[in-house]
């Protein structure tokens, strides 16, 4: 099929998590359906299919993470299961006929841009064999923490028992009455921990930094409040807004002023103290640095896990890993049975989610690797045309839902298909010198909030430029990507 300014371009779009099915969905709404989902997995769900890890949920409230689009009346708790999410995003992808459009086990893996046609070349890995297909835009959904960073720890390999990430959970493997260790203490194992904690023989839990945690305050929804919500959608808009503005008002101690945190410290210090009766333990638990600088975490149930008695907390650090075993700096050597890694996912070290070269030869990996992820709006990067990239650099958020992020930017992509349309034009690539003002005043803003307040964290790279997070209101993006500013891009026809 060929197809040009003047008709409905062919669109790939790369991951069926929300960012994908959103976008389709928004495709859709276009009248356009010359698109396709390429799903390297076998079935379609983003990070919601990927953590099956126990206990895995999300610590945004259901009513906000979710589709503006589609609400769902019938949420369970305050905060959704991975369950609960993965079978909402399947409803959305069949409600809004999108998954014809999926092609599962079809992972690209690379994409080169035709300057003469200025068309995006595009090689998928389809099972077993690889296909060539083209598109005239390129829609990059496959989410920034996709990828599971394993530790890099010497002596991994030689470990005899069960090693796994939590993303890729083995479920053929009990835990039960098995010596367990723990590494990382971030937002996936907070949750997994308390709910394999009673089951397992021992558990070693190796902390490198202390989190800071909240409680999680998760209430079941009855029937009658479902019921209310099925009639009157109304009732539920509002209490999505009203969760939305709570969120956002806690922005104001993230981005403007980190002294503003001081009380919410008091209050997790009050917290701890009173779920952690053991002072030994307690100042382990205690973190050095301003509270919302990584991120805050949310859970009722994990500190009173750590203090069962089959629970230790290693804060020396990990030496080795032997074959039964980890060693840690002090020498001490604690026997294990398996090792579950709640280590993250690669980021900031990572290369683009695929080879993406764009015009002229550029590539998209290099410029990462060696600079940090970083585009326009999160969204488009100069050198690369028709190219877009959904929760792309700086779009993640510590305090709100990333659906209203993902949202935002599937509206500014389609205002980019439009104004393709309005213009006669072929392709489309952001200014450099508008890309680069953009993010020089974007580190600016950066510098004031609390994520830059002295940690290390994922969201940086290696000379410490936040490449992850928005660094201000989300209501402020959803502005900026509301339309296309035409001179900010060029067109070429
Ligand atoms: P993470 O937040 O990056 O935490 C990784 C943990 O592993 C940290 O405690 C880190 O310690 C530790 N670690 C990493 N490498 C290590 C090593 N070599 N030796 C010892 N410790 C090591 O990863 P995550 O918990 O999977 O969460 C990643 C992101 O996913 C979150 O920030 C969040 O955006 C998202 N997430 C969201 C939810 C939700 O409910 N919405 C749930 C889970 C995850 P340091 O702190 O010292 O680096």
């Amino acid at each position: 099929m060929r197809s040009g300014p003047s008709t409905t371009p062919r669109i790939a779009i790369v991951g069926s998590g929300f960012a994908g099915i959103g976008m389709a969905i928004r495709l859709l709404r276009l009248g356009i359906e010359s698109f396709t989902i390429y799903e390297a997995g076998d079935t379609p769900g983003g990070t919601w299919r990927d953590n099956t890890y126990p206990g895995a949920a999300c610590d945004v409230p259901s009513h906000l993470y979710s589709f503006s689009f589609e609400p769902n009346p019938a949420w369970s708790r305050t905060y959704g299961t991975q369950r609960e999410i993965l079978a909402y995003l399947l409803h959305c992808a069949r409600r809004y006929d999108v998954e014809r459009f999926i092609r599962c086990r079809s992972r690209v893996s690379a994409a080169r841009f035709d300057d003469t046609r200025g068309v995006w070349t595009i090689d998928v890995d389809c099972d077993g064999a690889r296909r060539t297909v083209e598109a005239d835009l390129l829609i990059a959904a496959s989410g920034p923490l996709s990828r599971p960073a394993m530790p890099d720890i010497d002596g991994i390999e030689r470990f005899e028992g069960r090693l796994f990430h939590s993303a890729r959970w083995d479920h053929d493997y009990a835990l039960d009455g098995m010596r367990v260790g723990v590494i990382g203490t971030g937002a996936s194992a907070i949750q997994f921990v308390p709910q394999i904690q009673p089951r397992v023989a021992r558990l070693t839990v190796f902390q490198r930094t202390a989190p800071w945690v909240l409680p999680r305050r998760d209430l079941a929804i009855g029937p009658r409040t479902q019921r209310l919500f099925a009639r009157l959608p109304l009732a539920q808009r509002i209490v999505r807004g009203a969760i939305y503005w709570q969120l956002e008002a806690h922005a104001l101690a993230f981005i403007a002023n980190p002294r503003l945190m001081r009380g919410s410290m008091k209050f997790a210090h009050a917290y701890l103290a009173r779920k952690v009766a053991d002072p030994a333990l307690r100042a382990k638990l205690t973190p050095d640095y301003v509270l919302g600088c990584k991120r805050v975490l949310l859970s009722s149930d994990y500190y009173p896990a750590l203090a069962q008695p089959n629970v230790d907390v290693v804060t020396t650090a990990i030496r080795e890993i032997v074959a039964d075993g980890i060693v840690t700096a002090d020498g001490a050597h604690h026997p294990l049975d398996a090792i579950v890694c709640g280590t993250g996912f690669r980021f900031n070290d990572a290369d683009a989610p695929f080879e993406i070269v764009g015009a002229n030869g550029a590539d998209l990996g290099a410029a990462w690797r060696r600079d940090g992820p970083q585009a326009y709006l999160g969204t488009t990067v100069a050198g690369f045309p028709n190219l877009f990239l959904l929760a792309g650099p700086n779009t993640g958020l510590g305090h709100s839902s990333m659906i209203y992020m993902i949202e935002s930017q599937i509206r500014y992509v389609a205002d980019c298909i439009r104004a393709l349309r309005r213009n006669g034009a072929r392709s489309m690539a952001v200014r450099a010198d508008v890309q680069h003002a953009f993010n020089e005043r974007l580190q600016r803003d950066m510098k004031r909030s609390v994520w830059q307040s002295g940690c290390r964290s994922w969201y940086q790279t290696k000379d410490g430029r936040n490449t992850a997070i928005w660094p201000g209101f989300t209501f402020e993006f959803r502005r900026r990507t509301r339309r296309v500013r035409e001179r900010d891009y060029v067109f070429a026809r």
